[in-house]
């Protein structure tokens, strides 16, 4: 039996483990924290309270339920999920909301109400736009292992090809926006999805938009927390027969460039000659690749070219003045400041849009009024956690700045200043130390990046990447689709199936 090492329990890792046991391999995987899902993870503050701290928004819930269904398994008697009516509510003052739906009728309504039947009609030709993107481009590039442009062109044919140019690829998503919507409130509304890739919108390229079709097929809650679906994926995996470690990989050990095996923290050895690497990726060239190997460079990165990183704040207070839904946005003006404050002048935005995620909410009106609730709210901010450090009146300027914003669109919170827990662009570095704190890789910036982004195969023999950092991209489904894709490589170079 072949053994594989899979480095990293995050749910690239985890799906590549999943696949691999499924086919027989030997896996062991390794990762040193205590709970398995990576950025997947629950904090709790000193009243018990716990909190969803990473991902909240659950969306291509196939991707999950297939690993399950291809392991003979139902995902439903692992975890429950429930599909949210609201796919968010959005707020630029306190007359001025906008909620988008899982039935398009009921969208299509709320934007015709919101900004007038032009701009609905606006609305719905970009939604089939964004679905035909999605349907181009879901076999063609999302689930391709390496998609080259010629080859991708190639696959999706003349009908692919025109909806490519349709949606303007070789623009940005904000120039695609510009194209499309009048309100500046629903460019910003679109515009954010670039930010679920850790991208500006004025850089993202307009592919982007598929990011709304994939919220359009569903918005997800999963029951007691994201942090079940991780666990569900670790119930699966042990049930496979992977045989889970709870170690620190210290290094990826070589013999005349091929892969040998890996070192642990505890200063044991595991031999073996296939490695499927799921952290970050830099950290391969910052550490763990031994001095031999690491001279043919795995990967090429800079402080300049990083994603999107985070401030976020989690409490639980009561809330009145605004009906929360489960996810919400404050949006900010003007919404382009915010973009250069973080990539061009490497600072906290001073005017940032505000995600906050009702942690014990369905959709709105699903909490008793007066009733404490659970809070988790997200800013974006520069991935810089590894040479700056954000003082404390930064940190007060900051939260008062997103508190105001709450305010002004009516969403009052008793005690605000009583934060439980708080995590900074230098906490992410810690956690996850090659990132520099950045939580998406690199950046998808340019039209060509989606192109460029490190693929399954390493330039190592025997070494696969998986995770946020690689092919397809962050997200928890691209992340579970990136460890199927570097199985499925590592069993095509073993002759195993076709290429
Ligand atoms: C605050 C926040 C909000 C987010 N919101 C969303 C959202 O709403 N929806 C969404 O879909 N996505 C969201 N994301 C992005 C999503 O969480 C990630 O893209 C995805 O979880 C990345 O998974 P991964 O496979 O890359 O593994 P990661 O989650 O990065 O985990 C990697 C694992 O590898 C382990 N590891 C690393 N190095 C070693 C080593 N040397 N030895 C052993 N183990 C090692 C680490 O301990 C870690 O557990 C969010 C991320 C953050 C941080």
């Amino acid at each position: 039996m072949t053994k594989v090492v899979v480095i990293g329990g995050g749910f690239g890792g985890l799906s590549a483990a999943i696949e691999l046991a499924n086919k027989g391999f030997e896996v062991d995987l390794l990762d040193p924290k205590s709970e398995l899902g990576g950025k997947v993870a629950r904090v709790e503050d000193s009243d018990g309270n716990s909190f969803d701290c990473g991902p909240t928004v659950v969306t291509l819930k196939d991707v999950f339920s297939n690993l399950f269904t291809k392991s003979n398994e139902n995902i439903d008697e692992y975890v429950k999920f429930n599909k949210l009516d609201i796919i968010a509510r959005h707020a630029w003052s306190s007359d001025e909301t906008l909620d988008l739906f899982a039935d398009p009728k009921k969208s299509f309504e709320a934007v015709a109400k919101f900004a007038g039947i032009a701009e609905a009609k606006n609305f719905h030709e970009f939604s089939t736009l964004a679905h035909e993107l999605f349907t181009v481009l879901e076999k063609t590039y999302m689930k391709c292992q390496k998609p080259g442009m010629l080859k991708m062109i190639n696959a999706i044919g003349l009908r692919g090809s025109k909806c490519l140019l349709q949606a303007g690829a070789f623009n940005s998503l904000w120039e695609k926006l510009e194209r499309t919507f009048q309100d500046e409130r629903l460019r910003q509304l679109f515009g954010r999805y670039a930010t679920y890739c850790g991208s500006s919108p004025w850089e993202a390229p307009s592919t982007l938009m598929l990011i709304w079709d994939v919220e359009m097929q569903g918005v997800w809650s999963v029951e007691g927390g994201v942090i079940n679906l991780a666990r569900a994926l670790k119930k699966l995996a042990i049930k496979k027969g992977v045989n889970i470690y709870k170690n620190l990989c210290e290094e990826i050990l070589s013999y005349n460039g091929e892969i040998t095996g890996v070192r642990l923290d505890n200063g044991s050895h595991i031999l073996t000659d296939k490695i499927i690497f799921n952290g970050d990726f830099n950290d391969l060239d910052n550490y763990l690749i031994n001095q031999r190997i690491r001279n043919k460079r795995v990967v090429n990165y800079s402080r300049k070219n990083r994603s999107l990183s985070a401030i976020t704040w989690m409490m639980k207070h009561k809330t009145a003045g605004f009906e929360l839904c489960r996810h919400n946005i404050f949006f900010n003006s003007p919404y382009r400041k915010e973009f250069s404050d973080i990539f061009k002048k490497g600072k906290i935005p001073s005017d940032p849009t505000v995600y906050v995620c009702a942690q014990d909410r369905l959709n709105s009106g699903s909490l008793l009024p007066g009733k404490e609730e659970r809070l988790f709210l997200l800013i974006n901010a520069p991935a810089n956690g590894d040479f700056a450090k954000i003082s404390k009146t930064e940190m007060k300027t900051c939260q008062a700045s997103v508190f105001s914003l709450l305010k002004k669109c009516g969403l009052e919170i008793d005690a605000p200043q009583k934060v439980s827990i708080s995590m900074t662009p230098q906490n992410f570095y810690q956690r996850f130390p090659g990132s520099g704190g950045a939580l998406y890789g690199r950046p998808t910036h340019g039209w060509l990046s989606p192109f460029t982004r490190p693929s399954s195969r390493s330039k190592i023999s025997g070494l696969y990447l998986s995770g946020g950092t690689v092919h397809p991209g962050p997200g928890l489904p691209m992340a579970t689709i990136s460890g199927q894709l570097a199985a499925e490589a590592l069993m095509e170079d073993l002759g195993l199936i076709n290429q």
